[in-house]
């Protein structure tokens, strides 16, 4: 994986030669110790990522983390993606679209019922700036919380005008309102979405351009996929031409497990392009830290969980890079 504190030129920085000496100086383990392996591949992982800077995308990124199925880590997915991505030096936002306010407990955000949240956002129309909160462990990390009263929203929208595109049209407004005061721009949006397709999905569908779709590495994973797949297809004729599921998350992976490693095969036969090439390990420090009110990134930061999530969040900002790649060489070649 390359080392995204290289300096633009190629050149490798002071950085750089510390971490390849760094590297060097962890020993050698072959597979008749597995558990030294394992050790030292962590080590190396861990030098490799920590302080590692990730590069902004020419156009802020809006996500929506969707899947019908409960439970399968798009919370998880969600925090953990969004504080890697803000511990690269980025500006995140995460929207918190579910009235369990997972997320927000997650991220130690102030969310009992009454504060100005997601729901006064979608349903009575107020500005996100109003509603906002920084979260205190991560820099550039900003969460719109959820409160219970999102629980009321799905009838609630069903009579409003414009009922599908509310969150689309106050994230427009807050990211011009942004640029307005001056502020820096935000490079990523996560939404968090609830385990149903009701309006509330179909609002965070709308707002984005790009899903992310976490599967588990079970029995099942693949069951309702093409249910989600033709509800996102439907979207994408009739409200958003724009949206495409462009990442799919392995979590809870047990790499031990035939089943685990099957259902990863499968998945990866499907979506060569969209699956990324980091899984999400079965880890008991991801699942304690919510309770801590904290993302598995400061609750235990070696952890290989933590490491997990910054190489996903890694692989995330580098395909952005490709991408932009890809749009300025189409542009250069229009120019020509
Ligand atoms: P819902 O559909 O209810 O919104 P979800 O898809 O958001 O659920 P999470 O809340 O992220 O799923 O995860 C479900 C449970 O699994 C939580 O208790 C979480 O802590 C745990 N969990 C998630 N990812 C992992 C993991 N990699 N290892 C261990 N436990 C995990
Ligand atoms: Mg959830």
């Amino acid at each position: 994986m390359s080392d995204r504190t290289a300096s633009s030129n190629g050149t490798p920085t002071s950085e750089d030669k510390r971490r390849a000496a760094l590297l060097r100086s962890v020993p050698e383990a072959d597979d008749t110790t597995p558990l030294a392996a394992q050790l030292a591949e962590d080590a190396r992982r861990r030098i490799r990522l920590q302080g590692a800077r990730f590069a902004k995308p020419v156009s802020t990124r809006v996500f929506t983390i969707a899947n019908q199925k409960g439970g399968v880590g798009k919370t998880t997915t969600t925090v953990n993606v969004a504080a890697a991505l803000a511990q690269g030096g980025l500006n995140v936002l995460v929207i918190d679209n579910d009235p369990q306010g997972n997320a927000s407990t997650a991220l130690g955000i102030d969310h009992h019922a009454g504060v100005p949240s997601t729901y006064d956002v979608v349903i009575n129309g107020t500005p996100i700036q109003e509603v906002v909160q920084g979260c205190e462990a991560v820099a550039g990390l900003l969460v719109v919380p959820a409160t219970i009263d999102l629980s009321g929203a799905e009838i609630e929208l069903v009579s409003m005008v414009a009922r599908e595109n509310r969150l689309h049209n106050a994230l427009d407004a807050y990211l011009s309102w942004r640029a307005d005061q001056g502020l820096p721009r935000i490079d990523y949006v996560l939404i968090d979405c609830p385990p149903s397709l009701g309006l509330l999905t179909i609002n965070a569908f709308v707002a984005a351009r790009e899903v992310m779709i976490p599967i588990q590495c079970e029995y099942y994973a693949l069951e309702g996929l093409s249910q989600l797949l033709n509800n996102i297809e439907l979207i994408r004729g009739h409200l958003n031409p724009d949206l495409h599921v462009s990442t799919i998350l392995l979590t809870m992976f047990d790499r031990r497990t035939n089943l685990a490693r099957e259902v990863a095969d499968e998945v990866r036969e499907h979506f060569p392009d969209q699956t990324l090439a980091a899984t999400i390990p079965r880890s008991v420090r991801i699942s304690e830290a919510p309770s801590y009110g904290q993302t598995v990134l400061t609750y235990d930061a070696g952890s290989s969980g933590a490491l997990a999530y910054m190489e996903a969040a890694q692989e995330i900002a580098e395909r952005a890079d490709k991408l932009n790649d890809v749009t300025s060489a189409a542009a250069a070649e229009e120019e020509n």
